[in-house]
């Protein structure tokens, strides 16, 4: 078992952060993001990482928020609430490829992970 799970359950403030953000610094957040993406590099299997050993954390209008989670609500304009997790769907948790993420449950992701244990990952689906 790794310890994927622990870093999905993150509590990194309500949807009024992300309201906030993209009504009022969308342009500014939106940069922020192709730098991010700029400086990650791109693996065999797309996904697009970070050069950092844990998730990389990004520090915006006061808060900090893991880097895949700011890649993509700014995004998807997604105004996530503390109910909602980013998932990796390639399970790589430093990558921050947008089209790799997706909203889902905390139940969601532990039955992904439960999948991935039971089957292995089939980047196909990806
Ligand atoms: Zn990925």
């Amino acid at each position: 078992m790794d310890d994927t799970s622990i870093e999905f359950t993150l509590t990194d403030g309500s949807s009024d952060y992300w309201s906030f953000i993209i009504e009022n610094h969308l342009p500014e957040a939106l940069e922020r993001v192709a730098g991010l993406l700029k400086e990650a590099v791109r693996d065999q299997n797309g996904c697009i990482v970070t050069p950092t050993v844990t998730p990389r954390k990004v520090r915006f209008k006061g808060q900090q928020k893991a880097a895949y989670r700011f890649v993509f609500c700014v995004t998807d304009q997604l105004e996530a609430t503390t109910e909602d997790v980013v998932r990796h769907r390639c399970h790589n948790r430093r990558c921050i490829n947008p089209d790799h993420l997706e909203i889902g449950s905390k139940e969601d992701n532990k039955r992904d992970d439960w999948e991935v244990l039971a089957n292995g990952l089939d980047f196909g689906l990806l």
